[in-house]
């Protein structure tokens, strides 16, 4: 079978060319030709021995996925949908700002993991996302952003940062999110520093030990809840990776951490998790481990139960917060016009984990206002 070259890293590279007979230093200007200038003609890498140029077509190529579609956001988000295979496509966004250009990458097609806000994990599972699926991500958007300016070289790149908050829980692929990370890192390949790569987890507590001493960059938990009670059923794994456990977790994180603290992620859910009492509540939570907090605006998605807490609300928990001592940010919603926001991926699923036909609990509504005592309603 063809060896698709986005799959290996520098080590995956320097080993494959070895067993191609071919110097280390080969595996160096592939991944320059590759990842640093966007290229997959051979034909065009022309410090490559012409030999060798020729063996690399028959045996391979550089191939990403192919783009199914391009949408441009009023305010400047891009939303690429790429193809990758039997009937499955992945949703990568670009998010344009004064200071950063933000990549938001999918790690999986769909999520098992069905947390009950969330579009990606409302479609189901189909796969995991190979390493050259999600560098590929990086790839694409690379090119397809650098087309129209001025130059097309390398120096008008505009992704400065990449954020795993895209499709899918990329923790629970790790052996193929590794590689990708450490290209994203590598200078020969995006040269992009550790701290603006980050890492975003529902909280997969083994794997976040073996992120950091696999390959440690930025990273972000999905908190949502400050008890287990209500995380248990917004974030269902939680009931695996109870709160103490990924509070643990965190901190033995930060001992490697690029950054000195944890950027916890908390959707704002109106009438579910946004009353001021769960604000103080997680205080007492966080009160160990430095971190920042940020606030995120639920985006809705057709039939999800849920609605977004309204402005007040979220500037008075934002405020409790901060109060604190806690630095405690509020994501702007962007592309939401077209389906880009945070929650909104869906792409395209062929679930194999029949989501949609188990019985799924679709709203969580407060009862008599008490935090940690919620309903849930089962809707078919
Ligand atoms: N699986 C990973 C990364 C992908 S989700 C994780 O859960 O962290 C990226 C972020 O978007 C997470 O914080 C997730 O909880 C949040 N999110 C999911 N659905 C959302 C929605 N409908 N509105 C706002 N944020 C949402
Ligand atoms: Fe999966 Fe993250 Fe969505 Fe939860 S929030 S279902 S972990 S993608």
């Amino acid at each position: 079978m063809a060896v698709n070259l986005l799959d290996f890293d520098a080590q995956g590279l320097t080993n494959w060319c070895e067993q191609q007979g071919e110097k280390p230093f080969r595996a160096r200007q592939l991944l320059r030709w590759i990842h640093q200038r966007g290229e997959n003609d051979f034909d065009a890498m022309t410090d490559i021995a012409k030999s060798f140029r020729e063996k690399l077509k028959l045996l391979g190529g550089v191939s990403p996925a192919p783009t199914i579609s391009d949408k441009l956001s009023d305010d400047g988000t891009r939303k690429f949908l790429f193809d990758v295979g039997t009937g499955n496509a992945i949703e990568t966004v670009f998010i344009p700002e004064a200071d950063r250009g933000t990549l938001c990458v999918s790690s999986q097609a769909g999520c098992a993991l069905e947390c009950v806000f969330c579009s990606t994990g409302r479609q189901g599972f189909n796969r995991n996302l190979t390493t050259a699926e999600i560098i590929g991500q990086l790839w694409q958007a690379n090119r397809l952003l650098m087309q129209g300016t001025q130059t097309g070289q390398s120096s008008d790149r505009v992704i400065s940062n990449v954020v795993m908050m895209g499709m899918g829980e990329p923790l629970t692929n790790f052996d193929n999110l590794i590689p990708a990370l450490k290209l994203m890192l590598d200078d020969n390949a995006y040269g992009l520093s550790r701290r603006r790569v980050t890492v975003s987890t529902s909280g997969i507590v083994p794997a976040m030990d073996k992120l950091a001493a696999a390959c440690p960059v930025a990273l972000a938990v999905s908190l949502h809840a400050p008890t287990d009670t209500l995380r248990d059923r917004l974030v269902p794994i939680n009931r695996k990776y109870p709160l103490a456990q990924l509070m643990a977790a965190c901190q033995r994180y930060l001992e490697h951490a690029p950054r000195d603290f944890v950027t916890f992620e908390y959707v704002m859910l109106d009438g579910v998790n946004d009353s001021d009492e769960y604000a103080h509540r997680l205080l007492d939570l966080v009160q160990d481990v430095p971190c920042k907090l940020n606030l995120i605006p639920f985006n809705p998605f057709p039939n999800s139960g849920f609605k977004r807490s309204s402005r007040e609300r979220i500037r008075c928990f934002s405020e409790i917060l901060q109060h604190a001592g806690i630095v405690t940010t509020t994501r702007k919603t962007r592309g939401d016009d077209i389906d880009a926001a945070c929650g909104q991926l869906a792409g395209q699923v062929r679930d194999k984990t029949k989501r949609q036909l188990r019985n799924i609990p679709v709203a969580i509504e407060r009862t008599a206002g008490k935090a940690g005592e919620i309903r849930v309603e089962a809707h078919s």
